[in-house]
């Protein structure tokens, strides 16, 4: 809450230090074409007051002197169009210069939050769904950069503008100064708690919002379940309902944004009409000219959308804080389990993997133990059948051996070294996996298989038919008409059970891990292919350790 505030608020301005130079810059030309701008009611003044006076020259008919006036006229707005010009320059500088800083912070912290999400362990990705992650990493991620950038130049500007714009006002007439400020305290006391309530509001909005796309992206991405189940109907009455929750928390900022701006541009015409009746009397008692009464309103005019342009910055930042904070949680969040780090043994793995006494439970459900007290010993280049009933765990064996969890109790050895000492990258690259329901990338076959390399770019085209022919796929790849410039689709859509572990095993292949963990991978098999698959099996059990 707002505790943490001020902290976020110095963490989102870190944001922008390396944006510096860009930032400075844009800055220094805000701070240029703002005072042009300020200028423009005072010159606007200026030449009314010279066209007011060549008015009352006209019965005295003194032709030189108008067109000396004429003349200065000319003068005044020429040396304008100049400093109009210098502001457009400095106008365009300015929003390039911020926009592209804009950018650069959101795509650094995009960058970061991308980082830390891929390194979380996997109990992390069992509680937070996809949709939300990417909703973090797309809206957020832009919201809090603007509020560095954009929000805060836009806010320096409206305060340039209410502060300049009052100083002049205080120049030009102290008198009608005090007039036309009078309604500045309560306006601004008004506009504060508004602030705070469009940002109560705006916060229900992103999270109905939020709710509402995860449930969208979920049935869209499982589009072939709710067509199986004939439930497009209930799931677009669904969504329907879901956006009625978003409309109903808009129309509820929809109302406390209009009562805002509804008030605070009533209150800057009324202090505009103040300024026009006090100033009209000045007039006629020749305290000020025309020229003066009608830059003293243009000024005013100023400070009022200052003024509310300051508001705006206000609500913004709250926003932008919320966002922040957000993000700082996903960001700092460190990983029980780390992707990488820890001993790398000098000596090449000889394979033999023992679980001692080990007793797990998932994290997402503590009350039920998947293992209690198992021991297990395979020896270095063995081939180990692990069978159970489904839900027994037998996929949780892979699991813990890969290191996606760790145990409760007791531990997991390969070569007697705990495994938590070793390093996981390590680890897993010494232990290629094929699935019960393995799971694609949606590229191309090749990008799929050389995803096992340790560099995908440098394996050759023998290397990978190779894999393809020692998983029994090099067959069919080739009667597709692209052969392994394939798309398989997402996840592997555009493929059957069986070529999809094919490929997945192609891949393993490739990685010619030390220890090959088959989690029933012929469990989508028809008798022939499991065959195929079988011999594929065989044929790479030779010198490492296979589990299965
Ligand atoms: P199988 O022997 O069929 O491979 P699993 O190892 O997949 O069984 O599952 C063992 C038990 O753990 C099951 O009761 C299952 O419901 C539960 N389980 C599996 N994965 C998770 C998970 N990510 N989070 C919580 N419980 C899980
Ligand atoms: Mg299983």
């Amino acid at each position: 809450g707002n505790a943490k505030s001020p902290r976020d608020f110095r963490r989102i301005l870190s944001l922008a230090r390396p944006e510096r130079s860009r930032l400075t810059a844009a800055i220094g030309l805000l701070v240029i074409s703002s005072g042009i701008s300020m200028s423009v009611p005072y010159a606007i003044g200026k030449i009314i007051d010279i066209i007011y006076n060549m008015d009352q020259l006209k019965q005295s008919d003194q032709e030189s002197q108008k067109q000396v006036i004429r003349e200065r006229l000319k003068t005044v707005c020429a040396g304008l169009t100049g400093i109009f010009l210098l502001g457009g320059l400095c106008n365009f500088g300015r929003v390039y210069l911020m926009r592209t800083a804009g950018q650069n912070i959101t795509a650094r912290l995009r960058g970061q939050l991308f980082s830390s999400i891929v390194k979380q362990d996997t109990a992390f990705f069992d509680k937070n769904r996809t949709g939300e992650l990417l909703n973090r990493l797309s809206a957020d991620t832009q919201l809090v950069s603007l509020t560095v950038t954009q929000q805060v130049s836009d806010g320096l500007r409206s305060g340039m503008m209410t502060l300049a714009g009052a100083g002049m006002m205080f120049y030009m007439s102290p008198q009608l100064a005090m007039v036309g400020l009078a309604v500045v305290p309560p306006v601004s006391f008004f506009a504060i708690v508004m602030g705070r309530q469009v940002r109560a509001a705006s916060r229900e909005v992103q999270d109905s919002l939020a709710a509402s796309t995860e449930m969208a992206e979920e049935k869209l991405s499982n589009i072939r379940t709710v067509r199986a189940f004939a439930m497009e109907g209930r799931e677009i009455d669904n969504y329907r309902v879901t956006m009625d929750n978003v409309l109903q928390k808009a129309y509820s900022e929809a109302m406390i944004n209009a009562k805002f701006y509804g008030t605070t541009g009533l209150s800057g015409n009324m202090i505009i009409l103040a300024v026009l009746y006090y100033g009209g009397n000045l007039v006629t008692t020749d305290a000020i000219t025309v020229g003066q009464l009608a830059a003293f309103v243009l000024y005013s005019a100023y400070v009022g959308i200052g003024l509310s342009g300051v508001s705006t910055f206000y609500a913004e930042m709250m926003k932008g804080l919320g966002a922040s904070s957000r993000l700082w949680e996903l960001i700092d969040r460190r990983s029980d389990i780390p992707v990488t780090g820890g001993v790398i043994p000098s000596k090449p793995l000889a394979g033999r993997i023992k679980f001692e006494d080990v007793t797990f439970s998932y994290p997402t459900r503590p009350d039920v133990t998947v293992m209690k007290e198992l021991s297990l010993d395979i020896p270095a280049n063995s081939v180990v059948a692990v069978v159970g009933g489904s839900g027994s765990g037998k996929s949780t064996l892979g699991s813990l051996l890969l290191r996606l969890y760790d145990p409760d109790q007791g531990r997991v050895t390969i070569d007697g070294e705990d495994i938590r000492t070793l390093d996981p990258a390590h680890v897993r690259k010494y232990i290629g996996t094929v699935s019960q329901e393995p799971v694609l990338f949606s590229s191309s076959i090749r990008d799929n298989i050389v995803y096992g390399a340790e560099d995908p770019a440098s394996v050759s085209q023998e290397e990978l038919e190779h894999a393809a022919k020692e998983a029994n796929a090099h067959g069919f790849i080739s009667r597709f008409p692209e052969g392994y410039d394939t798309l398989v689709g997402e996840r592997g859509v555009m493929l059957s059970g069986g070529q999809k572990q094919r490929v997945a095993i192609a891949r393993a292949i490739l990685k010619n891990p030390g220890i090959l963990l088959l989690d029933e991978a012929t469990s989508a098999l028809d008798a022939q292919s499991e065959h195929e698959v079988k011999e594929a099996l065989e044929r790479i059990m030779q010198g490492r350790s296979v589990i299965t």
